[in-house]
């Protein structure tokens, strides 16, 4: 089929190149020139395992290539898909882009006489395709849906292992206003192999919301039990999340499907039942702040909700306290941050909770140096706001002489470091854990002040 995507971000770009992979012609179009300059040349303007050699491989075959020409890319293809940003705006779906692309795909479907559908990839509020989408495409285009199809497909891929999730979906969701939209729409997914489900547009667009926000409230809930451990004393939250995760019903035994042995299947939704400095991203924040707008908006108190991004909201000043709890006042103590990403594999910074314990050891007057193997410094944004903090392009630089170490993210080559590294390099080894990826044991016999998320 022959596809144009409207915003080339994480989404756009990696749904992109593997539909085109897939043997689909597709044109991906974005504002950024930079960007799509960039992409034409086989660069990728995000860190994403694999992406770069995908996209290679589409560039050369020919049937991928970016622009910023949006009337040529709709004339070239059948179907459009939308997936600009929908970021938050002060706990609303800020959804001025989706608006925007809406009406100039309306106006290029005013002059294009071929039947053309618009799908929303973009995650979006329940109602959003039906009560804003639609209506701005039949105004500019002076049409009325039927003569075009119109679709909701979400978006499930993770950053990090975007590639291999949207080459190998596990389901795929079809809102379709009518039966021809998602009959002519899912051709673009004929060689995937898993279930596709129709829906109506909105059951489409909740699927996507609660998806996030059941793994939101998985990691709130850790987090809470881990205060609750915390505060009984004598309990360490990793073994109370080992004994739990060995319930058959989170992680049952092959012999279920292959009659032998006592091996378990240990299901991804287990790394959500863990505890640690909060979740972060573009989706799990916005979105479960999203759906609480939308459930007072139709009269409902979304009581859950409500607390899961209440604890995630303090949960990285957990960090910084146990640290004051330490040290005490932090007023020109050198901190070493290890880890920006919201989370390995992933160069994105946004709501990570990096960013706020940055902030926190700032406004305590600590002097902050911080390091992430894949966020560069012209990278993140939150440097040129805080210009006070310095960047480090090795871990050992990051440490060096450090008052204290905090670790945010769980990257690989962290997990590596030992006991013995951090009391060489550090001017006190003090080791803050906020991803519990440091075994407790081995860094307190080797006498480094470690303290963790879960136990007191
Ligand atoms: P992003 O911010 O990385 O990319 C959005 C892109 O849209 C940008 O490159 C921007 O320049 C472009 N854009 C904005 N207005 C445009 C216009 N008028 N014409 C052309 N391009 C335009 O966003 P993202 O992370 O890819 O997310 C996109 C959507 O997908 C969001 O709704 C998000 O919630 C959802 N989603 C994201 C993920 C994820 O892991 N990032 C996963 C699933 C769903």
């Amino acid at each position: 089929m022959k596809i144009s995507i409207i915003g080339t971000g994480y989404v756009g770009l990696v749904t992109g190149v593997c539909l085109a992979d897939k043997g689909n012609s597709v044109i991906c179009v974005d504002i950024d020139k930079n960007k799509i300059n960039m992409i034409n040349k086989g660069k990728i303007p995000i860190y994403e395992l694999n992406l770069d050699r995908l996209l290679k491989k589409v560039l050369s075959k020919k049937t991928f290539f970016a622009t910023t020409n949006l009337e040529k890319s709709i004339y070239n293809s059948d179907i459009t898909i939308i997936s600009v940003g929908t970021p938050d705006n002060n706990g609303k779906i800020d959804l001025s882009y989706i608006k925007e692309v809406s009406k100039q795909i309306g106006l290029i479907l005013k002059n294009k006489s071929n039947y053309h559908i618009v799908a929303v990839k973009s995650t979006v509020l329940p109602m959003t395709t039906e009560l804003v989408v639609k209506p701005i495409l039949e105004k500019y285009s002076t049409k009325k849906v039927g003569e075009f199809g119109l679709c909701m497909n979400p978006e499930f891929l993770r950053e990090g292992s975007a590639i291999e999730d949207a080459m190998n979906p596990d389901r795929i969701i079809i809102g379709q206003y009518d039966n021809k939209s998602g009959r002519e729409f899912v051709k673009i997914y004929s060689k995937f192999n898993c279930p596709k489900i129709f829906t109506n547009l909105r059951t489409a667009e909740l699927i996507k919301y609660v998806t996030n926000s059941l793994l939101a409230t998985l990691i709130s809930y850790s987090n809470e039990i881990a205060r609750i451990s915390e505060g009984i004393g004598g309990i360490d939250i990793v073994d109370v999340w080992k004994g739990l995760h060995l319930d058959s019903r989170l992680s049952p035994f092959k012999s279920k499907f292959t009659g032998k042995g006592n091996a378990r299947i240990k299901p991804g939704i287990l790394s959500y039942i863990w505890s640690g400095c909060g979740y972060g991203g573009s989706c799990f924040p916005k979105d479960t702040k999203a759906l609480v707008k939308l459930a007072y908006d139709i009269g409902v108190k979304p009581e859950i909700l409500n607390s899961v991004i209440n604890v995630n909201k303090t949960q990285p000043e957990e960090l910084v306290l146990y640290l004051k709890n330490i040290i005490g006042n932090l007023k020109n103590k050198k901190i070493a941050v290890l880890g920006l990403a919201f989370k390995p594999d992933t160069n994105d910074t946004r709501e990570s909770p990096a960013i706020a314990i940055i902030k926190s050891l700032l406004k305590s007057g600590a002097i902050v140096t911080c390091h992430d193997p894949v966020v560069h410094k012209k990278d993140i944004k939150m440097i040129l706001k805080y210009p006070k903090i310095t960047f480090a392009s090795s871990i050992e630089e990051a440490i060096i002489k450090a008052d204290a170490a905090i670790v945010v993210t769980a990257w690989e080559e962290y997990r590596k470091l030992s006991p013995e590294y951090f009391k060489q390099k550090m001017k006190t080894p003090i080791v803050i854990d906020g991803r519990r990826i440091y075994s407790k044991e081995e860094f307190l016999k080797e006498n480094v002040c470690y303290k963790g998320i879960g136990y007191r």
